[in-house]
């Protein structure tokens, strides 16, 4: 008599086989700053339509009234439709709500649209912009001299001169 104990039991099925199966989708190294080797890191894409190549430059807009100043910002990137598109917006915004407010006037105001200029030339020297799939640009929209609303700034402007003017006038 052969008194074998049940050895043949099955081994325990292992459902996951053991090897180099692990499927790690191979995760591109992302830097969010943007540092790293200026050639192989890869540049963040347009922040609206993740289009490539994108300006990393941040656009601003300037309320004054009165006594309450509202300063905005939108960092980037940008592409060159969406960087072109804010720019406009936010400089119309600027053009219309920046003077009122004295130190807005003479100071915020002006260095607000000087920078977006700045932001508008950095966004046109990009190629045209081809948005990632199923994502779009923002519309440019108008050029801000073809809005009405930029001329609103004449009133603040003309008012300046005047005043520089009668300053000039009745300081002989
Ligand atoms: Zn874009």
């Amino acid at each position: 008599m052969t008194n074998s104990p049940y050895l043949s039991q099955p081994l325990p099925a292992h459902g996951a086989p053991h090897g180099p199966l692990a499927t790690y989708p191979a995760a591109p190294p992302q830097s969010p700053f943007g540092y790293g080797q200026p050639g192989h890191a890869p540049m963040p894409g347009c922040r609206v339509c993740g289009a490539q190549p994108a300006e990393n430059f941040t656009v601003r807009a300037h309320q004054g009234l009165l006594v309450v100043m509202r300063f905005e910002k939108l960092d980037g990137p940008f592409c060159r439709t969406c960087g072109r598109a804010v720019v406009r917006q936010m400089t119309s915004r600027t053009l219309l709500l920046g003077w009122w407010s004295p130190l807005s006037l003479v100071a915020v105001t002006p260095f607000t649209l000087v920078w977006n200029l700045i932001a508008h030339r950095k966004f046109s020297k990009l190629p045209a912009s081809m948005p990632a799939p199923g994502r779009q640009s923002l519309p440019e929209g108008a050029p801000v001299y073809r809005r009405p609303v930029a001329y609103v700034a004449l009133i603040p402007v003309a008012w300046a001169v005047w005043a520089i003017t009668g300053l000039i006038t009745h300081a002989g």
